[in-house]
């Protein structure tokens, strides 16, 4: 009697765990998707159909050890003291509260002031806790750090990777001061061997130990240096980074720090400047991801050089394939899936839907004749000329304009100014979140720089101080 009854709770069990989307998942998407504003509910929008949005985490080590011309930190991040168990209890209690109301898979960053200034066993143990959340962790990092760190943050004691993969976000440009070796960088082009020492230290510790890794590249662009932006694309696509992030200044943080008027460079500036290191056009219309005036993207590959997106919004056939990508399969977790339970899940959902077959042939079809074709590919492929990579420009807002469209937002008020409406339409279809449970609320990462963070430092200093009386 007992053995029927343990198959059928063996199979149940098989179908929980193979079924395509996580109910949780299922129901964040679809809470997201019925709280964006209408006009960036379009065919090309993946927030609240594919993805519930990106997390980072607040108030876990505010501390940074080079100083940027902007920061977003307030001014008291510097004098707050980094205390690893501080870091693992409030990254543990955030990303809990995240697995609660998003569901079990996001992308999450570890983020504070610099990531390498915590132990390598702190870091570890944050990286663990953001796993164990069901978090698929990002460090980020200024870079400047030895590879005996990386070894020791990767490395468990008896020897064995704690991790089968990581990734990190490394931010590099001219306007940041004190790296080893770069103290008062001239120009992007003095950062280019340290961006690429950078990739060489986790080729390294890959060849060592069989760690496998996610690499971007981070750059904030003001007028200082947004001519530089065409170079630096140049010089960076081929390093082995597989993402390039632009960050357009924004007035927000120490004001101190604040050099100029940052408003002359915005999404616009710095795409065309990406276009032209590329030498090509960069289609971002294909897949939205929030706000375009928030986040501008492009998704696609590397291959012999020139860059393809994964979707090209002037021709049908591809958009159609992305149609019926998130209509059928978005909310499926496809990084961070073993391969075998991902293809079930693909399977799973593809039955419903026998047609999405010929669509996604006619998407390959076209895919591969702007790529050159399938032996190009192969080629590539094999000859290391093929990899994945993403561009994107991430135009954070100014703290003058945040304060009060957040604050209107939280009392229920629209605001009638046109400025203050674009802001909170932008805060409304944020796709990058940080947690408080004690308030119940997952905070734009805009109004966290803007609003909070002030306040939450001045009790971190009091919390952790430097100098430990
Ligand atoms: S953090 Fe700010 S700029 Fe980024 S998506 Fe959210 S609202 Fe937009």
């Amino acid at each position: 009697m007992g053995q029927p009854r343990g198959l059928r709770a063996r199979w149940q069990d098989l179908r929980e765990r193979t079924r395509p989307v996580h109910p949780e998942t299922e129901r964040a998407l679809a809470d997201r998707w019925a709280a964006l504003p209408d006009h960036v509910r379009t065919p090309a929008q993946s927030l609240g159909r594919h993805a519930v949005g990106c997390e980072g985490t607040h108030g876990v080590f505010p501390k940074c050890n080079l100083t940027c011309t902007p920061c977003y930190h307030s001014a008291d991040a510097n004098k707050v003291r980094v205390d690893g168990g501080h870091t693992v209890r409030e990254v543990s209690r955030q990303m809990a509260y995240l697995r609660e109301r998003r569901g079990p898979y996001a992308h999450a960053q570890l983020i504070g002031g610099e990531v390498s200034l915590l132990s390598p066993d702190d870091h570890a143990a944050a990286l663990q806790a953001m796993r164990d959340a069901g978090r698929s962790p990002m460090s980020m990092t200024h870079g400047d750090f030895d590879p005996e760190y990386l070894r020791a943050l990767v490395t468990a004691p008896d020897g064995g990777l704690r991790f089968d993969r990581v990734s990190f976000a490394a931010h590099f440009d001219s306007l940041m001061r004190g790296r080893r070796g770069a103290v008062r960088p001239r120009s992007e082009a003095e950062l280019n061997p340290f961006r690429e020492r950078f990739v060489q230290m986790f080729r390294d510790v890959g060849a060592e130990t069989g760690l496998r890794y996610y690499l971007a590249h981070n750059m904030t662009v003001t007028p200082a240096n947004v001519g530089q932006v065409a170079d630096t694309v140049r010089e960076v696509v081929g390093m082995g980074y597989s993402m390039m992030s632009f960050q357009p200044a924004a007035h927000v943080g120490d004001e101190r720090r604040w050099k100029e008027s940052y408003a002359a460079v915005d999404v616009d500036a710095v795409w065309a400047e990406l276009e032209r290191g590329l030498g090509q056009r960069v289609p971002y219309e294909g897949i939205e991801f929030g706000d375009p005036r928030c986040n501008r993207l492009g998704f696609g590959f590397l291959l012999d050089g020139r860059w393809h997106p994964f979707v090209d919004p002037d021709v049908p056939a591809e958009t159609a394939a992305r149609d019926a990508f998130f209509a059928h399969y978005g909310g499926i977790a496809f990084s961070g899936t073993p391969p075998l339970l991902l293809v079930v899940k693909v399977l799973r959902a593809a039955r419903h839907h026998p047609g999405d077959v010929r669509t996604a042939l006619r998407w390959a079809r076209s895919l591969l004749r702007r790529a050159g074709g399938l032996r190009a590919l192969v080629r590539g492929a094999r000859a290391g000329r093929l990899g994945l990579m993403t561009f994107e420009v991430h135009s954070f807002m100014d703290a003058e304009h945040v304060a009060p469209a957040w604050d209107m937002m939280r009392r229920g008020i629209a605001a009638e100014d046109p400025q203050l409406r674009a802001t909170q339409e932008r805060l409304a279809a944020c796709t990058y979140s940080m947690a408080h449970p004690e308030t119940g609320e997952l905070v734009p990462a805009c109004a966290q720089h803007s609003v909070l963070d002030p306040v939450e430092n001045v009790e971190l200093r009091r919390l952790l101080p430097l100098t430990v009386v």
